[in-house]
């Protein structure tokens, strides 16, 4: 497995290509903007794309798939409670003054226990809700593509549109069942493991909580 990582847009949103490099196959996990050097990243790799895994449909995490979807016809995965979600994100796009062009509507429905693959890599889907009403993660092979659950240090927003404090906080501790050497790949900032946001992380350790709205 090769995980690359690209930090795109205004809001330095983490898009991941992960690929099974002997099978020559990849998916990218939430491009959120930046569609052409995504685009140049997946050719320069002489992988083939085969879908679009989407963590929550923010904005910020979607803003690249018209652009990718142009140059590779793959379908994109999303929970279906994320729909509201996606379609809103140019309104909210237009609020922050932000350029954006809306992707095709998602082609595939992912839910709780779902088991995506690329190449022989395999993920379980966990819906996270809580952050966004479809927040789903992506697990194995040591690692969570966790989008905006966890962060190294803090935690997503739920002070959103359809944002879930309450929710959120079975999310956050769902998240920490994981096994603690599993590599937190997040949708903002640097990687982190699960045992040191156990250890360090205040909105796990009780001295903080999420924002309710
Ligand atoms: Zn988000
Ligand atoms: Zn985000």
């Amino acid at each position: 497995m090769k995980i690359q990582s690209f930090v795109v847009g205004a809001f330095q949103e983490n898009c991941y290509l992960v690929a099974d490099e002997a099978a020559g196959r990849a998916v990218l996990v939430d491009p959120g903007d930046e569609g052409e050097p995504l685009v140049a990243a997946v050719r320069a790799a002489g992988l083939t794309l085969d879908a679009i895994w989407l963590t929550h449909a923010h904005l910020d995490h979607i803003g690249g798939i018209a652009e990718v979807k142009r140059a590779f016809d793959v379908p994109v995965y999303l929970h279906p409670d994320d729909l509201p979600v996606y379609q809103f994100a140019p309104q909210v796009a237009a609020r922050y003054g932000l350029p954006f062009e809306l992707g095709p509507l998602p082609d595939h429905a992912l839910h709780e226990g779902d088991v995506v693959s690329v190449g022989s890599l395999q993920f379980s889907v966990w819906h996270m809700p809580g952050h966004a009403p479809g927040h789903v993660v992506f697990h194995g092979n040591g690692v969570v593509l966790g989008g905006d659950v966890l962060f190294a240090g803090s935690v997503g927003r739920t002070d959103l549109p359809l944002c879930d404090g309450v929710v959120f906080q079975r999310t956050l501790a769902r998240m920490t069942t994981l096994p603690p050497d599993t590599v937190v790949l997040s949708g903002h900032g640097p990687a982190t493991t699960i045992a040191a946001e156990v250890e360090q992380n205040p909105f796990l350790t009780g001295l903080a909580r999420p924002l309710r709205r």
